[in-house]
Parts: structure tokens; C-alpha cells; sequence
């Protein structure tokens, strides 16, 4: 029986489970198995090299994991090394490799080739990292990075690529919001230095939190008339090439995306 599982502390909130299992059951894989793995930061160095031989063939590594997962891997893709953190592990021939799909993952999911375009990223933290270092991989003209505190825009900058900016935000073909505005309700319209008015200057709006609802700065956007990818896509496109890495087949997106949105999976086509 093939298990695969999230590492996380906490993690009981984790969508993963839903997501990854409601793909294993639309293609067939009874035997596949998602888990739980909630383990504390002073047990994972320790946990994760134990899990192969309790049958795991590989782990989704959530915060505040992402680091160490990359640290403990025994190989690593150029992207997981240059963004610093692992959100994939791969059990394989007695050796742990570590992949980043947060980065493909938002290529996936933004509606057009962000090549030769301009876009503006708020926040500096773990995340932002994965989205700094997808868009300058993928030939963004210009990526401009503003975070609350400037400093850590500057350093990622230098370590990522990018340019760090301080308000006021200029127009852009794309705005990512990487910060954890949003996430307990705040107002990013007094958090962030955004006016409603400047939701204009965005076609494109990507926030990465997500909730019960949409948050308010989706819900801006939204009615700004912009085109929207909120968190949960985020979430399936990351987990859909993890999926893919392990099972080594096409994840079902359809079926991955009303699973993390509490949806009835549409019934197979006849
Ligand atoms: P992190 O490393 O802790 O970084 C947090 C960022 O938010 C920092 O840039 C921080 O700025 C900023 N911030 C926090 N409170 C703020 C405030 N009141 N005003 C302005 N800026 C504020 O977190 P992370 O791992 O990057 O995650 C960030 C968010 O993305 C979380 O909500 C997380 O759930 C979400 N996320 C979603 C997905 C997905 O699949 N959808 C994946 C990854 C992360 P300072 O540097 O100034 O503190």
C-alpha cells in the first residue's frame, strides 16, 4: 500500500489529505493511502528519515518544515536549492530527494506565460521566495517585491533576483500577494499599501491565502474586473505536480479542485 502524507505542525487544517485522496480514488488507486503527519519541529530531523520503511513513498513538508526538508534530503532539485525550502520529498532507493512545487505550481495556475511581463509581489516571506523565483525563471520583465519590512525585500532580492520597491506600488501585468494578510480577516486595503482605487493597475491579482471564503482582497479584485487565482488554486496546482511525481500520472485537476473546495466531485464521464 503506497502512503504519501503532509509533514506539518500544526497540519490538522491541512486540505491535502482531501485533495490527494480524492485524485487516488478518480483514477483507480484503492491502495493509495494520504496522511497526517503532525510532527513538532525538534522531532522531524528524526521523523522523516523513518518514514520509508513505514511504507511512505513521499511527504508534502508544510510550515514550519520547509526549510529543514531541504536540509535533510539527500538530493535536490536547482529550484528547491535556490528557493531554500522543500514542499516535496521523495522516498526512492533508500535516498530522500527534495523538490519545490510552489514555484511551477503558480506558473500552472496564472492564466497567461508570465514571460516579458511585469509584476508586483507583496511579501517577502517563504512563499514569496518560491513566487520571486518562479516568475524571474520564467522571464518576467520586471519582478518589484515590497514587503512591511524593506530590508527582507532587499535580501531576497539579492539571494532570488527581482527588485525590491517601496510605496507607492506601481501598475502591473500581475499582483501576488505572498503575505499572510487576509488570513485572520484583516482589511489589506489598510495592512498593505493598496487603495481600492489602484485594484485597476492589476489585470491580474494572485493571493495566496485562502479561508472559508474569498478573501477580501480576491473579492477587490474581482469586482475591479480583474482575472483572480485565489489560494486554493495555488494549493491544487502545488499538490497537482506533487501527485504527478508520485503516482506518475495526470492529476484529475477537476476532481482535485472540488475537493479542496468541499465540492461533489462531478460523476465520471460514461
Ligand atoms: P511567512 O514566511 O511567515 O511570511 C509572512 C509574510 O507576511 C512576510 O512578508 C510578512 O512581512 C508579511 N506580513 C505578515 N503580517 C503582515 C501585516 N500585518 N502587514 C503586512 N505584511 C505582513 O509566511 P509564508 O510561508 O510566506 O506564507 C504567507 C501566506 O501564504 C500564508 O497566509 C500562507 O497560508 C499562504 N500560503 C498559501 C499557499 C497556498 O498553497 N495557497 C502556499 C504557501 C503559503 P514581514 O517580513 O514584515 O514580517
Amino acid at each position: 500500500m503506497p502512503i504519501c502524507g503532509v509533514l506539518g505542525w500544526p497540519v490538522r487544517h491541512s486540505r491535502s489529505p482531501a485533495l490527494h485522496e480524492a485524485g487516488y480514488r478518480a483514477l483507480g488507486l484503492d491502495d493509495w493511502r494520504y496522511q497526517l503527519l503532525p510532527v513538532p519541529p525538534e522531532l522531524f530531523a528524526e521523523t522523516v528519515p523513518g518514514l520509508p520503511g513505514a511504507g511512505f513513498i513521499g511527504a508534502n513538508v508544510t510550515i514550519p518544515h520547509k526549510q529543514a526538508a531541504l536540509a535533510l534530503a539527500d538530493e535536490a532539485t536547482d529550484s528547491a536549492r535556490a528557493i531554500g525550502a522543500a514542499n516535496t520529498l521523495t522516498f526512492q532507493d533508500g535516498r530522500i530527494h527534495a523538490d519545490n512545487t510552489d514555484a511551477p505550481g503558480l506558473i500552472d495556475a496564472l492564466p497567461f506565460d508570465p514571460a516579458g511581463r511585469t509584476a508586483v509581489v507583496l511579501g517577502a516571506g517563504g512563499s514569496a521566495r518560491a513566487v520571486v523565483w518562479a516568475l524571474v525563471n520564467a522571464g518576467a520583465a520586471e519582478v518589484l517585491v515590497w514587503n512591511r519590512t524593506s530590508e527582507r525585500a532587499e535580501r531576497l532580492c539579492e539571494e532570488i533576483g527581482g527588485r525590491a520597491i517601496q510605496a507607492p506600488l506601481p501598475a502591473a501585468d500581475l499582483l501576488v500577494n505572498t503575505t499572510s494578510v487576509g488570513l485572520r480577516s484583516e482589511d489589506p486595503f489598510k495592512a498593505l499599501p493598496l487603495g481600492v482605487d489602484a485594484m485597476d493597475g492589476y489585470p491580474c491579482v494572485v493571493d495566496l491565502v485562502y479561508g472559508s471564503g474569498p478573501t477580501a482582497l480576491v473579492s477587490a479584485a474581482q469586482a475591479a474586473g480583474a482575472t483572480v487565482v485565489d489560494g486554493l488554486e495555488i494549493l491544487v496546482r502545488q499538490g497537482a505536480r506533487s501527485f504527478e511525481r508520485w503516482t506518475g500520472q495526470v492529476a484529475p485537476l477537476e476532481v482535485l479542485r472540488a475537493a479542496v473546495r468541499g465540492e461533489p466531485a462531478a460523476a465520471p464521464a460514461t
